[in-house]
């Protein structure tokens, strides 16, 4: 699905050059939930910017089922990320004047649906992440766990093939932060791919695989589902 190729980062902060990620390669399969750690400031959050063609890179690819994300045009990547991504943010990035289900139809504005299917798809994603009877109130009515499964579902409703989290569980409580886990969990379980930065050890256990990054160079790599060797005949 996801294959990156000595992806480097630079980023010029005044006279100095800083770099982000340096020569990182990685492939990702399909319904993967993989999970990047490591130290503040090691390069996560530029990688999940990278794979979500926000920045781009110095040097190096980022492939995604085969199409070289930085060789598209800028609004041919700009559409792609919309039919193929879904991102959560630590901080929401909720609209507060918008209720929950404004806010979650705002990637299908530019989509061909009728208003009236618009509200019907948003209203669906909500009442999966189980706030079904919270549609109408506005971001500051709601909990921050409730804020987080918003901004999930926002991530959810144009169905992409790619979830993209940077520390969504940063700010919640470790009650509702397991809960926002299990739902991650259950999308995974029903083949989404996900892509989480996470500071919380405890989230380990939810992954498949998790990255650890430093200095911009993955440094360890654990496998949490090996797959299970091949017996051999006797
Ligand atoms: P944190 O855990 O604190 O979120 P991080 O692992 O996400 O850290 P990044 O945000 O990827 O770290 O930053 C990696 C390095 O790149 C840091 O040294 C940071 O200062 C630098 N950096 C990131 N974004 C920019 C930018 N837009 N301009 C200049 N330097 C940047
Ligand atoms: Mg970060």
């Amino acid at each position: 699905l996801i294959r990156i190729s000595e992806l480097t980062k630079h980023f010029v902060n005044g006279a100095d050059c800083v770099s982000a990620l340096h020569g990182l390669d990685l492939a990702i399969e399909e319904g993967t939930f993989l999970g990047v750690m490591g130290p503040s400031g090691s390069g996560k959050s530029t990688l999940l910017g990278l794979l979500g063609g926000l920045t781009r890179p110095s040097a190096g690819k980022v492939e995604i089922d085969g199409i070289d994300l930085y060789r598209l045009s800028n609004e041919k990547r700009a559409d792609f990320r919309r039919e193929y991504l879904g991102f959560v943010f630590q901080s929401h990035n909720l609209v507060p004047y918008l209720t929950a289900l404004e806010n979650v139809m705002l990637p299908l504005a530019v989509s061909r649906l009728k208003d009236a299917e618009k509200k019907r798809f948003a209203a669906e994603v909500l009442e999966r992440v189980g706030l079904k009877d919270r549609l109408l109130h506005l971001p500051q009515q709601l909990s921050g766990g409730e804020q987080e499964r918003v901004a999930i579902a926002r991530a959810l409703v144009n169905k992409p093939p790619l979830i993209l989290a940077d520390e969504p569980t940063g700010s919640l409580d470790s009650a509702t932060s397991r809960q926002v886990m299990e739902l991650f969990s259950e999308l995974h379980r029903e083949g989404q791919t996900i892509v989480m930065v996470t500071h919380n050890r405890d989230n380990l256990d939810w992954f498949d695989r998790t990255i650890f990054l430093r200095d911009g160079q993955i440094v360890e790599e654990i496998n949490q589902r090996p797959e299970t060797p091949a017996r051999e005949c006797a």
